[in-house]
């Protein structure tokens, strides 16, 4: 018999449920579709978009050429190639953002309708949405009570699955493959950075797991040291299972390391769980008062923030990786957030967007959630009062600079003690340095200190609206 596995998020051979239950009836039938109605209302980022084409080409050679590239309704495609191959089953790995399930579910239903069988399966979440909730069945909305009992209290991650050896039915010539574009010189630039595909996402893991599991709870917080997995875009597009990450470092390294990464993990599920519960997250503050934030509108700060140009040098190293790599580390991206958000008073949903279209890594949950959770507005929030001070950030997570030093290297010759906020400086030291600030490297385009007093004043008001 011959099954149709639909290609979505889910790029890769290895612990692939639905695509082993494809294999499981017989040949397979390999699609991917980019569906117009969808992208109209969610359109891809560029870096994503980017990402998802080159590891598109990685999987159609491990499938010897195999893989179908279609364009157009999902439901009218998928009857045609099930009736061109005769194939009786469609398989898909189950996505949980709102609008994805929504278009799903009415896929589902019309294949059925035509006879078809179609089966779904986990292979994006150790946990599902609907698993983790409190014994009434309503959300967990504090993040620890959510993974200890929610997530740890459930049964324990399926064990991965190995590769099928897929005999995949060929593409016939008229059948459209993968294209791959040239480059524009942005992309160039991204492509030195990363490597792309299933086998360069095991690799990546494997890297981990030898070099920087152990001492991963104390250096995920330095940016310079890179001592996280950089395996976000890659289980974004599902070239490596989150069960295979999480059984990977059991008992690899220090158990305090091993805890902590199984909780970062536990936060990409806090995420997904979060927007599976609430759709509006990408939309719309969880905490309804942060609906009157008297945000401004600023296109000249925004633009300078978003081309790394604020004269406060973490937050500016923090957009220029962004730029160049289609990344940014974690503590970074919770600085330039905070910056934005109360230093700037500008809206969150902003700083999503231009996430959004320039993150490799990108997931509408987990950058919704966490835009929510740095502005205040979010599930288990930092406390909007709590805002970063950008060169205390430095100083404290880029003691020498080395991170700065990487991504502006315009300051790279100040010494360590005021890199981080350069103008602190005295007039001899920048000289010696052979820096003017306005001309080599801008003045900060706020004042720390009153643009603080300026947010914390916003939030009273809210609150006393409330
Ligand atoms: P590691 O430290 O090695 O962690 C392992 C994995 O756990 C990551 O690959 C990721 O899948 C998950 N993870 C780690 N930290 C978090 C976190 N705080 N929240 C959710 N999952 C986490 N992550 C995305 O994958 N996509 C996004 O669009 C995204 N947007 C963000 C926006 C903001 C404003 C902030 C503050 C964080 C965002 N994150 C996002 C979370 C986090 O920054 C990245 O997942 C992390 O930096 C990826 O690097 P890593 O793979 O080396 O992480």
């Amino acid at each position: 018999a011959i099954a149709i596995h639909w290609f979505r998020h889910d790029l890769r051979l290895a612990d692939n449920p639905a695509l082993s239950a494809a294999d499981a009836r017989g040949r397979v039938v390999p699609v991917v579709i980019d569906d117009p109605a969808l992208e109209a209302a969610h359109p891809p980022g560029s870096a994503f978009a980017w990402w998802r084409d080159r590891s598109r080409a990685a999987l159609d050679r491990a499938l010897g050429g195999a893989l179908r590239v279609l364009r157009g309704d999902p439901a009218t495609l998928l009857t045609d190639l099930a009736t061109r191959h005769g194939a009786s089953l469609v398989t898909w790995t189950r996505a949980y953002e709102p609008w994805t399930i929504a278009r799903d579910t009415a896929v589902k239903a019309a294949l059925k309708a035509r006879g078809l069988s179609v089966e779904s399966h986990n292979g994006a979440l150790l946990w599902e949405p609907w698993e983790t909730v409190k014994p009434d069945g309503a959300p967990y909305l504090v993040f620890t009570p959510f993974f200890r009992r929610g997530c740890l209290g459930a049964a324990q991650p399926r064990r991965p699955l190995p590769a099928p050896r897929l005999d995949p039915v060929p593409r016939a010539g008229d059948e459209p493959g993968v294209t791959t574009r040239s480059e524009a010189p942005w992309e160039r630039k991204l492509a030195r950075h990363w490597q792309i595909g299933e086998a360069a996402a095991k690799a990546a893991l494997a890297r981990f797991v030898e070099e920087r599991l152990a001492g991963y709870a104390k250096g995920r917080d330095f940016p310079a040291l890179s001592h996280t997995s950089r395996l976000s875009p890659h289980l974004a597009h599902g070239e490596i299972s989150p069960n295979a990450v999480w059984h990977a470092v059991e008992g690899a390294g220090p158990a305090q390391d091993v805890a902590s990464f199984r909780a970062e993990l536990g936060w990409r599920e806090f995420c997904a769980h979060q927007l599976f519960h609430f759709p509006d997250l990408p939309e719309a503050p969880l905490r309804p008062e942060f609906a009157a934030m008297p945000w401004r509108e600023d296109a000249e700060a925004l633009a300078a923030w978003q081309q790394g140009r604020t004269g406060v040098p973490l937050v500016d190293a923090g957009m220029r990786e962004l730029w160049q790599t289609g990344y940014m580390h974690n503590r970074v991206r919770m600085v330039v957030a905070s910056f934005l958000t109360k230093n700037l008073l500008i809206d969150w949903r902003a700083g999503a967007r231009w996430f959004a279209d320039c993150l490799v890594d990108h997931s509408p949950a987990s950058n919704a959630a966490s835009w929510q959770w740095v502005a205040g507005s979010g599930l288990d929030a930092a406390p909007y009062f709590r805002i970063f001070n950008p060169a205390i950030q430095a100083a404290k997570f880029d003691p020498e600079g080395t991170y700065i030093r990487r991504f502006v290297p315009e300051l790279a010759p100040l010494p360590d003690r005021w890199i981080g906020a350069p103008w602190t400086a005295p007039e001899t030291v920048l000289a010696r340095a052979g820096l003017r600030l306005g001309r080599d490297y801008p003045r900060p385009i706020v004042d720390l200190a009153a643009s603080r007093e300026r947010a914390l004043a916003a939030w009273h008001a809210l609150r006393g609206n409330v």
